[in-house]
């Protein structure tokens, strides 16, 4: 098919990768984008240029081949017949017709042979001319178109043969309007010139098979005027603008005529690609493509050269659009290319970074990792130290707290030996008063004995015993007092640990004139004995030591009045108060400050050494109580309110058993004790 009716394919647009731009790394900048846009732009002109160029190359290769064989092929027809002339003057009809021209005998003859002579050449025409141009003989002579009788003198072949001996000429016959090529040649004889013989050759065939061909081959005369050509569309017509004195001769020599004859192509040259070869566009109108309102530009490599021995230009024209197609082609794919083997880099390089970022990574949280184990022991050492050295102070501590308790034991313990002392005195003297009674009662007992008086003596022995029992419950109670308690806690009757501090303050009150007033819960009461939760002992060295101070502060007044008050209905049913009242001078303020504090006492050097309220308060802090000093009014003496932990009935069940068996160790010993007394005295 004939490139030049193929109408070129549009180029497709060189479209911006932009999937491949959209994924170009986040941290690229404009710069970067921009550098890529160029690398990708240059590469895919390049190759556009580089793939253009090797077509064209390819495209002037294959044209020169093919201009080889068409301009032999060409060249091979048009001398085809060279040897006509020579042949034909050795015919004698022929020179004696010249000779003689009106012979029709002759003529006859002529006609006949050439008529002949065309058959066997395929020649298109044969015909004899006289001097004067005038056909005289001719192979058609017996055709509707013959040149018997025509004058061709204004031909060019005609005039050329007579003045050089040979003519050519291309162009269409002016009886036939066939166009053809024509070759004439003179005869002479003798040195003189007898006529001309022409040859007309038709080159259809040439065209035909040119036409079969791929490529546009035409050929053009010297004026530029193509009358070969594998394109019928410019047949005729001139590859340059005509001067218009060549399309006078054109016009008289009658070369060229019909439709479009020696109207312009509108070749333009536009690059040259070497000296046979260059890039012409057709500009409008332009047969070939004519595009919408005849516009279209179409570019073909052309290239020519010269028919040897004539003055024509054999050309062969290649649209350049499929190679431009292919050059795309090949620019998209090195576009492709380069966006790919720059995306992989940057994807190389981005991949490479993120590993050295992981592989950083992995060493920070490794050297972390080292930091936080060393932090991690050395805080453990640290740990392991302050635990060490805590527990020491827990030890520590607790040594301190046992040596505390046993101070604090030693503390009561020497508290209730100064209760004793400060009340050794009455006992002395409540001892001293049996002891001489029973020495005058004795003495007595003996006298009656010896008077002879049984009874006198049974009495006097009588009232001994007695005093000695009471004597006994003195000591036994002492003893009991002075023992050194288990400080455990076991549910005390408040009844009957009043009653024993009682016993022991009981010489003074009764020396001391003192009123003792008693307000105790009925012990009757469907609720039982009232108990509360200490140790005995304890609880009666409190009391004894609170009786004691009430009687010292009553000791200069007038009326004495020592108020024990049990409250058991108090707010709180969890606790039991023991409130110790006296008609004393009272508490004044700066005393009642310093009441609890350890060696603090109003009293005289030797009647008091300030431990009394300190041992208490402590005793009943360990019992789980309160003791506080009352506010009361100006006019009363002191108040204090002992507040103690209530005991249930079910504490004491458990609890009577061993408080039995206590006592009863209590008694043997001091039994032993009396015995080894008794003994020690007598
Ligand atoms: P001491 O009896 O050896 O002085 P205490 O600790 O028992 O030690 O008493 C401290 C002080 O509290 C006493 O010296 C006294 O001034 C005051 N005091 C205690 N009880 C009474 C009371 N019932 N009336 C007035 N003052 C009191």
């Amino acid at each position: 098919m004939n490139p030049l009716r193929q109408r070129a394919p549009s180029p497709r647009p060189l479209r911006w990768p932009t999937r491949i731009a959209s994924h170009l790394p986040s941290t690229s900048q404009t710069a970067k984008a921009l550098a890529f846009a160029a690398l990708v732009a240059v590469g895919a002109w390049a190759a556009y240029r580089y793939a253009e160029r090797a077509e064209i190359s390819a495209i002037i290769e294959r044209a020169a081949h093919r201009l080889d064989v068409d301009e032999s092929t060409l060249k091979g027809e048009i001398t085809r017949y060279d040897y006509l002339p020579a042949l034909l003057s050795l015919n004698p009809d022929i020179a004696n017709l010249l000779r003689h021209p009106t012979n029709p005998a002759l003529i006859s003859r002529v006609n006949d042979y050439l008529a002949d002579v065309t058959t066997d050449s395929q020649a298109a025409a044969i015909y004899v001319l006289d001097l004067n141009g005038t056909t005289l003989a001719a192979s058609n002579w017996n055709q509707a178109v013959s040149f018997v009788g025509q004058n061709f003198s204004y031909r060019p072949y005609f005039i050329d043969a007579r003045h050089s001996g040979t003519g050519r000429f291309y162009g269409l016959g002016s009886t036939s309007h066939l166009p053809g090529y024509f070759y004439a040649a003179r005869i002479d004889a003798g040195g003189h010139e007898l006529g001309v013989v022409a040859t007309k050759i038709s080159l259809d065939p040439i065209e035909a098979l040119w036409m079969r061909g791929d490529e546009t081959v035409l050929v053009a005369d010297a004026n530029g005027v193509v009358f070969l050509t594998s394109y019928p569309g410019w047949k005729y017509r001139t590859l340059h603008p005509l001067s218009a004195a060549s399309r006078a001769r054109i016009e008289t020599k009658r070369q060229y005529e019909g439709p479009g004859a020696l109207e312009e192509v509108g070749l333009v040259r536009r690059r040259s690609l070497g000296p046979n070869a260059e890039i012409d566009a057709v500009s409008p109108p332009n047969p070939f493509a004519p595009g919408p309102g005849g516009k279209r530009r179409t570019d073909f490599v052309v290239v020519s050269r010269t028919v040897a021995g004539t003055d024509w230009r054999i050309m062969s024209l290649t649209d350049i659009a499929a190679a431009r197609k292919s050059a795309r082609y090949a620019a998209l794919v090195a576009a492709l290319g380069l966006s790919l083997a720059t995306i992989g880099t940057l994807y190389v390089l981005q991949r490479r970074k993120v590993i050295a970022q992981r592989l950083a990574m992995r060493e920070t949280l490794e050297r972390m990792n080292d930091e936080l184990e060393r932090k991690v022991t050395r805080r453990t050492g640290a740990l392991a130290r302050a635990n060490k050295s805590l527990r020491n102070e827990i030890t520590e501590h607790k040594r301190t707290e046992a040596t505390l308790k046993a101070t604090l034991e030693e503390l009561v313990q020497a508290g209730k030996m100064a209760l004793i002392g400060q009340m050794s005195a009455g006992i002395t003297h409540e001892l001293n008063q049996p002891l001489a009674a029973l020495r005058t009662l004795s003495d007595n007992a003996l006298l009656f004995l010896q008077r002879g008086r049984p009874d006198e003596t049974e009495n006097n022995l009588r009232v001994i015993a007695g005093l000695i029992e009471r004597m006994g419950k003195i000591t036994a109670q002492l003893r009991r007092f002075s023992h050194k308690g288990s400080a455990e806690l076991t549910p005390v009757p408040v009844e009957r640990a009043l009653a024993n501090a009682l016993f022991l303050v009981e010489l003074r009150l009764r020396k001391e004139a003192v009123e003792v007033v008693r307000d105790l819960p009925d012990a009757d009461s469907p609720r039982g004995e009232l108990l509360v939760l200490a140790d005995a002992n304890r609880l009666e060295q409190v009391l004894v030591n609170l009786f004691a101070n009430a009687l010292d502060a009553m000791l200069e007044r007038p009326a004495r009045q020592l108020s024990i008050a049990v409250r058991d209905d108090a707010a709180d049913d969890a606790f039991v108060e023991i409130v110790v009242a006296d008609t004393g001078p009272g508490i004044p303020e700066p005393v009642r400050v310093r009441l609890f504090e350890p060696f603090f006492t109003t009293k005289p050097p030797g009647a008091g050494l300030g431990l009394g309220l300190a041992i208490s308060a402590g005793i009943v802090r360990e019992l789980g109580g309160t003791l506080k000093a009352d506010d009361v009014a100006a006019d009363g003496g002191a108040s204090f309110t002992l507040r103690l932990r209530r005991a249930r009935g079910q504490d004491l069940a458990g609890e009577a058993a061993r408080q039995t068996q206590t006592e009863t160790h209590r008694a043997a010993a001091d039994d032993t004790d009396a015995d080894g007394g008794a003994n020690e005295e007598s």
